[in-house]
């Protein structure tokens, strides 16, 4: 079964052909990161005529890579949530007129489940599984009984982990996103503090950033009126701790809960080297559990991830009509399109 998927939810435009799931015959990605850097994050406005923009370039690149041909294909797969709704827009219109033009089904596509689903291009997930999605607007860890089938254990209150990587960024007048950059970092330099993990003690599986937030920047502002130099890596290295130990801290709570025989790591934070490390290392412990981190080069925005969750949608029968509406508040809990 061959899939072509569009994803367009935030800053990257991508179109990718994927095979049963998991197999990528191509992936094409273009991102507009550079045209948000000065603003230090992405405006919707400028987001949307970017997609405009590069929508067909990255299509034809992604048929061309593939060596793919529209009559080989089986369906479009599209991200119709959750994100920005000018982006949204861009990749379900072209998902439609592909599919239009090719008299092709529509599978939608939950963007979250997508960052999930990505774990297939590392291994096949055995259920039940668990996974923690970590990425730029969402922190959650979320139980899958069966393949396809979601439950958030718990969530993050305030900020997304990836959030507050980019926040402190802005913070240490870093370039956005921040968090490759702080995972630089923060190997570089050595703890010479340690900042409160929220929540460590609460009988839940939730998490919160912004007391974090709150300490560093406070940190910063008491050295800045002492006029106190501040090793900037020595900061990123205690700031990347306290995320850490909370991501890790509330994953083990939630493992030791639900026996699970998978557990992924999903979303672009999933990229951090420091949390990748520390759940292999914390894993040891649940040895009937095999540890699938997403390949770096699909936990950030990508449409492969969008084709394998689709082919999940696929084998269930999900598909949707031409009058497919973009949701920019999709999660989980709101139940599956
Ligand atoms: P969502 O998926 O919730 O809609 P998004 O699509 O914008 O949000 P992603 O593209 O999945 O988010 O992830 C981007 C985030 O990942 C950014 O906040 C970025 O700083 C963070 N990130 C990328 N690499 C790293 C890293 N090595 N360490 C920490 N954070 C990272
Ligand atoms: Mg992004
Ligand atoms: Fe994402």
């Amino acid at each position: 079964t061959k899939i072509i998927a569009f994803e367009s939810s935030a800053d990257e435009t991508s179109v990718a052909i994927v095979e049963d799931g998991h197999k990528v015959l191509s992936n094409s990605v273009a991102t507009q990161i550079n045209s948000h850097q000065r603003f230090g994050g992405i405006v919707p406005e400028v987001a949307s005529r970017h997609h405009i923009e590069w929508i067909s370039r990255v299509l034809d690149d992604a048929l061309d890579q593939a060596q793919v041909k529209p009559d080989e294909l089986d369906a479009v797969a599209v991200t119709y949530g959750p994100g920005l709704v000018g982006s949204l827009l861009v990749g379900l219109m072209g998902a439609k007129t592909f599919a239009l033009a090719h008299d092709l089904p529509i599978i939608p596509v939950n963007h979250l489940a997508g960052h999930i689903a990505a774990a297939n291009f590392n291994q096949p997930i055995q259920y039940p599984a668990l996974a923690l999605m970590v990425s730029g607007g969402h922190t959650e860890l979320v139980l899958m009984p069966k393949q396809n089938q979601f439950q958030v254990l718990g969530e993050t209150r305030d900020d997304a982990a990836g959030e507050s990587f980019d926040k402190i960024g802005r913070l240490l007048g870093l370039a956005y996103p921040a968090g490759k950059e702080i995972d630089e970092m923060a190997h570089r330099g050595t703890a010479q503090m340690k900042f409160p993990t929220a929540m460590a003690h609460e009988d839940n599986y939730d998490f919160s950033f912004s007391g974090l937030k709150s300490a560093v920047i406070n940190y910063v502002h008491h050295a800045q009126q002492k006029n106190e130099t501040i090793d900037v890596d020595d900061l990123a290295c205690a700031f990347q701790n306290a995320v850490v130990d909370a991501l890790v801290g509330r994953t083990q709570k939630a493992l030791a809960h639900y026996p699970v025989r998978s557990f992924i790591l999903a979303g672009g934070v999933a990229a951090n080297s420091q949390l990748r490390e520390a759940l292999q290392t914390m894993l040891v412990e649940f040895s009937e559990t095999t540890y699938i981190p997403v390949p770096i080069q699909y936990s950030g925005d990508n449409a492969a991830m969008i084709g394998a969750a689709g082919f999940w949608n696929y084998q269930d029968h999900v598909f949707a009509g031409l009058d497919l509406n973009t949701n920019p508040g999709l999660d989980f809990e709101l139940g599956e399109f």
